[in-house]
């Protein structure tokens, strides 16, 4: 059975093509710059790698590319568009209404329409991409997976603001937490890495890539998250400032007569790692920096470094007890150097680092705690997809139709 996973952006879309339940992956692949003069398609389809340049109108366009180059068989691709079973889409925001992934019809397109308001960047263009999708394989099942439904089970000591209850009644004002399929997805290895069941596992996760948001999962249910309304809150990120005073932006308004837009542009892209060094929202470039003695760049890690610190403090104590520490995503899966410096100076929380180990794990699933450390800290690499692709199987063998029965 294949199923082909998608994640569309305002002007992209992510693809992967996995073979279930072999879970392995038949192609993978990036198209880019929709809507301007030249977009871009990179991807790998049956071993062949491809690349296309031409302009690409519009998400229609784009899904039409992609579908071409996955159905060309003198490259690598199948013969048939029926072949593809179900179709998987990241959504990013599903507000209270999603608790779990869900079989896409139209009552739920609009409930996804529903909750642009919460995230005005990142459900349209996914709405885009279920609209076409839908359109060029309307025969197919296909399932919405959220970002933010793994964390519907904090409670509300953990989500709720401490502002007029009328805002969360009404308008919904609420802390709600991202990258939830990544959190679900490296604490269900962790628990397996541990040799526990879920429901026996409480875990820290850590996903730091350019975005970054921590968790604290009790028993395999999310009770707290970093990220709050809008993926803003928490860490400092690539170029987000995460926790601020709300009263910067009254602030900034008086003394720098910036808009509540500029704010909000100022605060999601141009802070972080970005703001703080004045130099790269990349981690690695960063780390290149601070080596050659650049100070800004190593106070912007010193602050992202210590912002972590804090909420594993912070969770450690939600938790009570703690199982692992998990790291996962770009920084967490491949800085060395980035854990050593979260975890300096926890060791009397029961955080104990081995450092060899700590320099051994890249990429891969490693335990790099010493041997008698209290907690475990593992590095497990996360995949979106996969829990897209697992649950979109899933829900579409649940579905009684014909391209599954056949
Ligand atoms: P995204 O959130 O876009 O999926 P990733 O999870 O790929 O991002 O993470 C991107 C971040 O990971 C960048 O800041 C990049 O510099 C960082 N990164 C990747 N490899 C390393 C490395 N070896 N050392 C330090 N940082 C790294």
């Amino acid at each position: 059975m294949r199923i082909l996973v998608l994640n569309a952006g305002s002007s992209s879309i992510k693809f992967e093509l996995f073979r279930m339940p072999e879970e392995t992956v038949d192609a993978r692949g990036l198209l880019q710059r929709i809507g301007e003069p030249l977009g871009e398609l990179a991807c790998r389809i049956g071993g062949h790698e491809r690349k296309f340049e031409r302009p690409v109108k519009d998400h229609a366009e784009g899904l039409r590319l992609i579908l071409d180059a996955l159905t060309d068989t003198a490259h690598g691709g199948f013969a048939d568009l029926a072949e593809i079973t179900a179709v998987g889409h990241r959504v990013v925001h599903g507000g209270e209404a999603f608790h779990e992934p869900v079989l896409i019809d139209d009552e739920v397109e609009r409930a996804i329409e529903a909750h642009v308001p919460l995230a005005p960047l990142h459900n349209p263009p996914n709405l885009l991409g279920i609209r076409e999708a839908r359109k060029a394989l309307p025969d197919v099942p296909q399932v919405a997976v959220f970002d933010t439904a793994f964390h519907q089970t904090m409670p509300p000591v953990a989500f709720r603001y401490a502002v007029p209850g009328e805002l969360y009644e009404q308008a919904k004002l609420r802390r709600y937490g991202f990258h939830g399929t990544s959190h679900r997805y490296v604490s269900e290895r962790a628990a397996a890495i541990l040799g526990r069941k879920p429901e026996a596992a409480n875990l820290v996760t850590c996903h730091l890539g350019n975005g970054c948001s921590m968790a604290a999962v009790r028993g395999g249910r999310s009770v707290d998250t970093s990220m709050g309304l809008t993926p803003l809150e928490g860490l400092v990120m690539g170029t987000r400032s995460g926790d601020i005073d709300p009263a910067v932006a009254a602030y900034l308004e008086r003394v720098r007569g910036l808009t509540i837009r500029q704010i909000d542009a100022l605060l999601n892209k141009q802070s972080g790692l970005l703001g703080l060094s004045g130099l790269s929202n990349d981690m690695r470039t960063l780390l290149a920096a601070e080596a050659e003695g650049n100070e800004r760049a190593k106070l912007a890690i010193d602050v992202y470094c210590y912002r972590i610190r804090k909420y594993v403090g912070a969770y450690t104590a939600v938790l009570g007890q703690v199982h692992a520490l998990v790291f996962t995503a770009g920084v967490g899966e491949n800085s060395a150097p980035i854990r050593a410096r979260v975890l300096a100076g926890l060791e009397p929380l029961g955080y104990r680092l081995d450092e060899e180990r700590n320099r051994a794990a890249v990429r891969r699933e490693a335990d790099i705690a010493t041997a008698d450390s209290p907690i475990r800290i593992l590095v497990v690499p996360t995949n979106e997809e996969l829990v897209i692709a697992r649950d979109t199987f899933e829900l579409a063998l649940r579905r009684p139709s014909r391209f599954v029965a056949g």
